[in-house]
């Protein structure tokens, strides 16, 4: 049997994945081709034995215990990033509301000085006065910084 530079796209051919201008050469040239056309015959009888011995293993029960484990596979690791982001976003919020708090706090310690001009032309250290005890670290921060 002779060899033809054909037959290694007749796969191609015979799984419909050629465009329609090489199918229909293809198609000419498999007319006048004993070597592609015996090819042909021989892939078409492979993939519809193959299609016969899968039908039966993969039908009903089987397929559909396949399909949920193969959902569990892929859904697996997604459930857990989702939770692991839900994880860090409930951080997230936990510290910005912390953080939206002691803003809060430390604005309502200021606001002695209630005009913009005031607060810019006060020193750090006598525009924030901190009486709550709990919050006397931002006081001592800003005497660190406004004092010598
Ligand atoms: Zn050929």
């Amino acid at each position: 049997m002779n060899e033809c530079r054909h037959t290694d796209r007749l796969g191609a051919y015979h799984d419909g994945e050629m465009s329609g201008p090489e199918r229909a050469e293809l198609q000419v040239h498999l007319q006048g081709c004993a070597r592609c056309s015996a090819e042909l015959a021989q892939l078409e009888q492979l993939s519809e034995t193959l299609r016969a011995a899968a039908r039966p293993a993969l039908s009903g029960a089987a397929l559909a215990r396949l399909h949920r484990s193969a959902d569990r596979q892929t859904m697996t690791p997604i459930l857990h990033m989702a939770e692991l982001f839900l994880a860090v976003a409930a951080s997230i919020l936990l510290v910005a509301g912390a953080w939206l708090f002691l803003q809060t706090q430390t604005h309502e310690a200021s606001a002695e000085t209630p005009s913009w001009d005031t607060v810019a032309t006060t020193s750090l250290d006598t525009a924030a006065t901190v009486q709550d005890p709990s919050l006397q670290w931002i006081d001592e921060v800003f005497s660190e910084e406004g004092g010598q």
